[in-house]
């Protein structure tokens, strides 16, 4: 990393970024590529809700990247080769080179010392990160570019399970061997030449001997799924899901370059038509966010995760009893999806319309309903849902919207994103999570959808 113009970012920052500590913050430790980063003495490394924040000068400082700030718009400005980063204070959308990018949580500007989310400036400046809640300590990887028996390995990403599905997410070309075992019933998925990536431990829990496993509730089908690196040579990560009985299953994601593979346990022992088909129209429901990305945090702290999912949860189970709808949630606990994951689940499936649900946040006093399409082809989708929403929030009308967001932007069908309240307000952020005001969000999508498609 180069120190461009070190002494005049020490300048800028000084005269922006006077010094202050905050009582009620730690002081966790910085890591880069195993070097620990000697930190001034009055930085404070804190987890603000699940963020991991840190002063700007970390940024410039430490990681040497080129730091600006601009007073009258309260605009941090990073740079770092080609990209540009910009974040406002108190607004958790950060442009990217100009594209607009939502942060888990929003720059704040505290005792003069602007302080900013450092997995997402680390991310958007090509470094992986992983925080380990134990040790207090933030781990920062500069990805290695050939070479290395390692690199040639492909990795697994993530593993969850929601809609009778195990979705696991994985980089490079992955061959999963699926074998059906009995006494006890189980399927065991093994991917060789494979490893589990660097962030793998930040989704899913895993111990020190590589072995792991995730609870698994309210599927009757399922006991539970666990994974190891159960060989060395070759590398081979198995995954094992535990039945309760034996239990048919459908492998999809497999094409090569494909970053995620699904075994589907939604198969009855006569097969029965696909979801979508036989003149059903199939509708996916992403709730935002999940697991370490709690997305917005409201003012009484409440999440947006969990929001999110308590909507898509409501809006899946009266989709569900809709006789011309199939439904299928891209999570259905507090699981984490790679963005492209939920695009992908949809384009797989073919869905014919998608809609992701958020919350918003800004300034205290932003309040209302605002609904994002991104592409013509989304618009009228966006127009229909939003009338009847609009109608169920009362909150005020804050307008159709084109955004530049990824799972709207690359998905294929008409796709939506709802922002229906902002938890950065009092009023809203108490409707957000009320159950009657959910109830009828996820009525008036529904309302919308069947207008939409066209489906009694
Ligand atoms: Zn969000």
């Amino acid at each position: 990393m180069k120190k461009f113009g070190f002494l005049l970012f020490l300048f800028v920052i000084m005269v922006a970024f006077p010094k202050g500590a905050d009582a009620s913050s730690y002081s966790a430790k910085i890591y880069l590529d195993g070097n620990e980063l000697s930190l001034s003495s009055n930085v404070k490394v804190e987890n603000i809700s699940g963020t991991v924040m840190v002063p700007i000068r970390v940024i410039s400082e430490n990681l040497g990247y080129s730091v600006g700030w601009n007073k009258s718009t309260q605009t941090v400005t990073v740079k770092e080769g080609g990209k540009t980063v910009e974040m406002v204070i108190g607004n958790k959308y950060a442009m990217i080179n100009g594209q607009r990018t939502e942060m888990t949580k929003a720059p704040i500007l505290r005792g003069g010392t602007t302080i900013v989310p450092i997995r997402f400036v680390s991310e958007q400046m090509g470094l992986n990160v992983k925080w380990d809640n134990q040790k207090k300590a933030v781990y920062l990887i500069t990805p290695t570019t050939g070479g290395g028996e390692d690199d040639k390995l492909s990795t697994v990403n993530g593993i969850s399970f929601s809609d009778n599905r195990l979705m696991v997410a994985v980089s490079g070309n992955v061959k999963p061997k699926v074998t059906k075992l009995s006494s006890p019933d189980r399927i065991v998925i093994d991917v060789e030449n494979a490893k589990f990536s660097e962030s793998f431990s930040s989704n899913n829990s895993i111990n020190a001997n590589l072995n792991g496993e995730l609870i698994v509730t309210g599927y009757p089908d399922v006991k539970k799924v666990r994974y190891s690196l159960y060989n060395s040579n070759p590398s081979t990560v198995r995954i094992v899901i535990d039945l309760n009985y034996a239990k048919n299953y459908t492998l999809q994601g497999t094409e090569s370059g494909s970053s995620l593979f699904i075994v589907d346990l939604n198969t009855s022992t006569e097969p029965g038509p696909d979801p979508g088909t036989g003149g059903k129209k199939l509708v996916v429901i992403d709730a935002g966010h999940g697991a370490h990305d709690p997305g917005a945090i409201g003012v009484t702290q409440k999440k947006e995760k969990d929001f999110t999912l308590a909507l898509a949860l409501k809006v899946g189970k009266l989709l569900e009893k809709e006789q011309n709808i199939d439904v299928v949630l891209t999570r259905s606990n507090d699981t984490f999806l790679e963005l492209k994951d939920r695009v992908k689940i949809a384009n797989d499936l073919k869905a014919d319309a998608f809609v992701s649900i958020h919350a918003n946040s800004g300034p205290s006093a932003a309040t209302g309903t605002e609904t994002y399409y991104r592409r013509e082809a989304s618009k009228s989708l966006a127009n229909v849902l939003h009338k009847h929403i609009i109608g169920a929030t009362g909150l005020k009308d804050r307008g159709v919207k084109n955004g530049n967001f990824h799972v709207i932007r690359e998905t294929n069908m008409p796709a939506v994103l709802l922002e229906v309240g902002f938890l950065s307000n009092t009023n809203d952020e108490s409707k957000l999570f009320n159950t009657t005001f959910q109830n009828a969000v996820a009525e008036s999508i529904v309302v919308g959808l069947k207008e939409y498609l066209k489906v009694k």
